[in-house]
């Protein structure tokens, strides 16, 4: 019986080359963002990680307008339902003022300036 051998860096099965880590890991060491020793990420491959995730990591709204991904922004009230903006610049233009905006805002209801979080 062949015992099942893992990878020395992500601990996965995955095929290994013969210094027992497999291509996925071989191209972080390459890199210096793994340990050709321990098999742990360095502290480069851990920030180089870490950045990855965070640059994929979707925004909560993106601009109605520009179509930006936005976390904080004017949410407005339409007639259509809501609509959301990054900037007054993308929120007020000849249609929709900042005046009217104050009053809406004023009477309450969903429009705001307010900030989203990501839903899980
Ligand atoms: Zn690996
Ligand atoms: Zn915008």
């Amino acid at each position: 019986m062949s015992e099942l051998l893992s990878c020395k860096g992500c601990e996965g099965f995955e095929e290994l080359f013969e210094d027992g880590f497999c291509g996925y890991c071989r191209n972080d060491i390459q890199k210096g963002h793994r340990d050709e020793d321990s098999g742990d990420l360095t502290e480069e491959g851990e920030r180089y990680y870490k950045d990855e995730q965070e640059s994929v990591e979707a925004y909560p709204k993106n601009c109605t307008k520009c179509d930006k991904g936005i976390w904080e922004g004017y949410q407005i009230e339409t007639f259509k339902g809501v609509d959301y903006f990054c900037s007054d610049a993308c929120a007020f233009n000849k249609g929709y003022t900042k005046e009217q905006y104050l009053k809406d805002y004023a009477e309450g209801g969903d429009t705001y300036w307010t900030e989203w979080e990501v839903s899980a």
